[in-house]
C-alpha cells in the first residue's frame, strides 16, 4: 500500500513545473528537518540509519532499530558497556591518561577510587592497543628505528621467585651497570613528522624475527628506514620493501642521524619515570599509549572519544576480565 502511495506521488511530481519543484524541495526539507534527528547513531548491530529513539533503560538513552528490530542504548558495544560511570568522566580518564597524569591524580581530581580509574585506564589502554592493530598508521618516507631500555618493574607485587636482586626503592638505579637482565628492551620506530611505534618482545635486542613481528606490517614499500648497526634491521628491506641505511657508514650527518627517534626515547623514559616505572606485565599497553601520546595534539581527543565512545559497528567493549588478563607482557 504505502509503495503503490509512493508511485503515484512520484507521477504527480515527475508532471510539476519547475517553480513548483522548488516550493516542493524547500517544503520538504523543512518537514524532514523536523522529524528525522540526525543525532540517532546508526545501529551497532546491522549498521541501519532507520533509528527511532525508545525511551530510557537504566538512566540510558534507548533506541529502536526498524532495520533489524534490536534495541540499544548510547554505551551498547562502546568502552563504556557495563559501566557506571557517565560519559563525561570517561573524557576526562582519556584526556589524564593521554597528558600523563598519574591514575592517583585523576581519582582525587575526579573524586572516584583508585580502583575504578584503573579499570578505566587499563579498558582505554586495550582499546588503543585494538585500534593500533586494526589501523595503525605505517611508517614511511624517512623514518628512524632503534631500541631503548627500561628497568623491569614488579610494581604492586611480589619479586616472582626467579628474580635474584632485592626489591627497588623508588628512583633506584639497577644493580648492575650497563645492559644486564635487570633491563626491558623497548623497540621503537618514528617516522620523521609521522607517527610512532613502541613494541616490546623480549628483554635482549630484537632478532629479525623479532623486528618481523612488530614492524612487518606497518612499514610501506619504499620508506627509507635509519638504523644505528643493529644487523637484523637489514632483514626489513625483503618482507616490506623498505631500504636500511646503518648511520655509521654515511658521511652527511645532519640527514643521517636518529635525532627523532631519541627524542620518542627521551619522551618514553620521562613518562616512564614520572610514574615510577610501569609493571611490566602491562608495559606493551602503555607503548601503545607512548606511541599514540606523542606528538599528540588537543585535537586528536574529539577523534579518539568518538571512536571508543560513541556506538558504532566495531565493538570497543572491553571487559574488567580482559584488563586483568589480556595483553599481557610474558618475558
Ligand atoms: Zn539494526
Amino acid at each position: 500500500m504505502a509503495t503503490n502511495t509512493l508511485i503515484k506521488l512520484t507521477n504527480l511530481i515527475s508532471k510539476l513545473p519547475d517553480e513548483d519543484l522548488n516550493t516542493l524541495y524547500e517544503m520538504a526539507c523543512s518537514f524532514f528537518a523536523g522529524h528525522l534527528s540526525t543525532d540517532n547513531p546508526n545501529c551497532p548491530y546491522c549498521n541501519c540509519s532507520h533509528i527511532v529513539k525508545n525511551g530510557h533503560k537504566c538512566g540510558k538513552q534507548e533506541y529502536f532499530c526498524k532495520g533489524c528490530g534490536k534495541t540499544f542504548v548510547s554505551t551498547t558495544k562502546t568502552l563504556m558497556a557495563n559501566s557506571h560511570q557517565p560519559r563525561e568522566v570517561w573524557e576526562e580518564v582519556i584526556k589524564d591518561t593521554l597528558s600523563g597524569d598519574a591514575i592517583s591524580f585523576t581519582a582525587k581530581r575526579l573524586g572516584i577510587s583508585h580502583d575504578c580509574v584503573f579499570n578505566m585506564r587499563h579498558k582505554f589502554l586495550l582499546a588503543v592497543c585494538q585500534l593500533q592493530t586494526e589501523n595503525g598508521e605505517c611508517l614511511s618516507d624517512v623514518s628512524e628505528l632503534d631500541e631503548t631500555f627500561v628497568l623491569d618493574s614488579y610494581k604492586g607485587r611480589k619479586l616472582p621467585s626467579f628474580v635474584v636482586r632485592k626489591a627497588r626503592k623508588h628512583g633506584a638505579k639497577a644493580e648492575k651497570r650497563g645492559i644486564s637482565k635487570e633491563y626491558i628492551c623497548i623497540c621503537t620506530g618514528v617516522q620523521r613528522k609521522g607517527c610512532a611505534i613502541a613494541k616490546t618482545v623480549n628483554r635482549a635486542k630484537p632478532s629479525s624475527k623479532e623486528l618481523q613481528e612488530i614492524f612487518g606490517n606497518r612499514i610501506e614499500n619504499g620508506t627509507l628506514i635509519l638504523c644505528d648497526g643493529l644487523k637484523s634491521y637489514h632483514s626489513l628491506e625483503k618482507s616490506t620493501g623498505c631500504s636500511v641505511k646503518d648511520i655509521n657508514t654515511e658521511t652527511v650527518k645532519d640527514f643521517y642521524n636518529l635525532n627523532t627517534v631519541n627524542n620518542f626515547h627521551s619522551f618514553i623514559k620521562g613518562r616512564y619515570e614520572f610514574y615510577r616505572g610501569v609493571a611490566t606485565k602491562y608495559l606493551n599497553r602503555y607503548n601503545a599509549l607512548f606511541s599514540l601520546a606523542y606528538r599528540y595534539t588537543a585535537d586528536k581527543i574529539e577523534w579518539i572519544c568518538h571512536q571508543l565512545l560513541d556506538v558504532s559497528c566495531s565493538s570497543r567493549h572491553i571487559s574488567c576480565k580482559d584488563v586483568k588478563s589480556s595483553g599481557l607482557l610474558v618475558i
